[in-house]
C-alpha cells in the first residue's frame, strides 16, 4: 500500500480563529463596508509603517492607479518601471494611458537597477513606479537622487514587501513609511498578510491623501458615515470622477487581526529563508538570493536560480512529481501577449531598438531571471521536515 505524500505548497496564509472572529463583528453590526473598522485598520497599518497617512483601498492594483493618478500621471505621458514584475504593476500605468518604459534588473536582487533609470528619462518621464521584489527592498536611496535631481514623484509598489526594512539614515525602518512620495500594498493570500483581497496605500502627503479617500468613493464629497452619523439633512456632491475602490470593512476587521500576527510571521519568514541559505549552499551552481547590507527582506518568496546546465521545467516537474510545488521566476510584463509592441517602451526612443517578440536586448537580465529561477516553498506553517524535503529534491533535480 502506497500513502501518497501530500505536495507541499508555495505558500499558504496564516489564519484562524481570530480572523473569523474578527469577521463576525461587522456582519453583527450591519455595518459590513468601508467604515469604522477600515479607519482602525487604516491607523493600525499607519502605526505599524510608521506613515503620517494609510488609505484602505480594494487591492493594490487599485491603490497604484490611484497613486499614478494623484502624482498627476496623464495620457501621453511615460512612467519609469521594471517589466520584471507582476502584469498588475505595468497595467496600472496604462489605465492612466500612459506607456510604461521599462528597465532592466539587477541579477542578484531581481530589482530595478537604478544605474539604468538616467537614460530611461525623457520629456515625457513623468513619474518612476519601483518594486520591492518579492519583499526585498529596492534602493531607494539611489532612485531617490535620481528622481529628485529629475524633479520626478516616486511611487513605490510594496505589494510583496510589508514588514520588510530599509537602513535610512542609520536607523532601520519599514517600508511603508514612504521614503518615495506613495506606497502601495497588497493582501491578497499569496502575500504576507491577508484580507482576501485588499491594498493599502501610504504616504506624509495630506493632500494626496484627501484626494485617495474622494476617489476610491465614487469622488463622493460626504462619506457614508459622516451622512450616517450627522444630525441635520446633508446632501453630498460630486465633485470629480470617482471609483469604486473600497475596502470592506469584513477585510478591514480581519486585516486588523493579520496586522497582529505580522512581526511573528516576519520572524518566522526570515528564520526559514536563513535555513534555506544554510541547506542550499553546497549544492554546485546554484545561486542563492542575496540581501544588501541595508535590506532586510520579509522573504515573501525565497527564488533561486538554477544551474547553467539545469532546464527550469524539467527541474520544476521533478520537484513536482516528487511532491513540492515550485513557481518559475517573476514574469516579464514585456513578453505577454497583452504587451504588444505599441504598448511599452524599453527606454530606446520609442521602441526603435530592434527587439524580437518575446525578447528584448535592453531586458535580458530580466528575461533571464524568469526563465532561470524558480519559487520554493516558504509559508508560515512550515516544518522542518518540509524545509528538508524540498532541498533534498531540489538537490536530486539539479544533479540530472
Ligand atoms: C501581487 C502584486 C500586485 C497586485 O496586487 P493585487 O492586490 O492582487 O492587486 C502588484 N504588484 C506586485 C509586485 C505584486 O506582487
Amino acid at each position: 500500500m502506497s500513502e501518497k505524500i501530500q505536495t507541499i505548497p508555495i505558500a499558504k496564509p496564516w489564519m484562524g480563529e481570530a480572523e473569523a472572529e474578527a469577521a463576525r463583528r461587522p456582519i453583527m453590526t450591519g455595518w459590513v463596508t468601508q467604515g469604522p473598522e477600515v479607519a482602525a485598520f487604516e491607523q493600525e497599518f499607519a502605526t505599524y509603517v510608521g506613515s503620517n497617512h494609510a488609505c484602505a483601498v480594494s487591492n493594490c492594483t487599485t491603490a497604484l492607479h490611484l497613486a499614478l493618478l494623484a502624482v498627476g500621471v496623464k495620457p501621453g505621458d511615460e512612467v519609469i518601471t521594471v517589466s520584471h514584475s507582476y502584469i498588475a504593476t505595468a497595467n496600472s500605468i496604462r489605465y492612466c494611458g500612459a506607456t510604461p518604459v521599462f528597465v532592466d534588473i539587477e541579477p542578484q536582487t531581481y530589482n530595478i537597477n537604478p544605474m539604468l533609470i538616467e537614460d530611461a528619462i525623457t520629456s515625457a518621464t513623468k513619474a518612476i513606479l519601483v518594486v520591492h521584489q518579492i519583499g526585498m527592498p529596492c534602493d531607494l536611496s539611489a532612485i531617490l537622487q535620481i528622481a529628485r535631481s529629475h524633479n520626478l514623484p516616486v511611487i513605490e509598489d510594496a505589494a510583496c514587501a510589508i514588514g520588510s526594512e530599509i537602513l535610512w539614515d542609520g536607523n532601520w525602518e519599514k517600508i511603508g513609511k514612504a521614503h518615495g512620495d506613495i506606497v502601495c500594498f497588497s493582501f491578497h493570500p499569496r502575500k504576507i498578510i491577508s484580507t482576501g483581497d485588499g491594498g493599502m496605500l501610504t504616504t506624509n502627503n495630506p493632500e494626496f491623501d484627501q484626494q485617495f479617500r474622494l476617489w476610491r468613493q465614487h469622488g463622493m464629497s460626504i462619506p457614508d458615515t459622516v451622512r450616517h452619523g450627522a444630525k441635520q439633512v446633508i446632501f453630498e456632491s460630486y465633485p470629480m470622477l470617482g471609483y469604486n475602490y473600497r475596502m470592506t470593512d469584513i477585510q478591514a476587521a480581519v486585516g486588523r487581526e493579520q496586522l497582529k500576527r505580522l512581526p511573528e510571521i516576519v520572524e518566522r519568514r526570515r528564520y526559514l529563508a536563513q535555513k534555506y541559505q544554510q541547506l542550499l549552499a553546497d549544492i554546485p551552481g546554484l545561486k542563492l538570493p542575496t540581501e544588501p547590507t541595508w535590506a532586510k527582506s520579509n522573504w515573501q518568496s525565497f527564488c533561486v536560480r538554477l544551474p547553467e546546465t539545469s532546464d527550469q521545467v524539467q527541474v520544476m516537474q521533478m520537484m513536482l512529481d516528487a511532491g513540492v510545488s515550485t513557481r518559475r521566476g517573476i514574469m516579464c510584463t514585456h513578453r505577454e501577449p497583452a504587451y504588444q509592441q505599441e504598448a511599452w517602451s524599453c527606454g530606446v526612443k520609442q521602441n526603435s531598438c530592434d527587439c524580437q517578440p518575446g525578447s528584448c536586448q535592453r531586458l535580458i537580465e530580466s528575461e533571464q531571471a524568469q526563465d532561470k529561477a524558480i519559487i520554493l516553498p516558504l509559508f508560515h506553517q512550515m516544518t522542518e521536515e518540509e524545509q528538508n524535503r524540498v532541498v533534498e529534491v531540489l538537490q536530486a533535480a539539479c544533479r540530472v
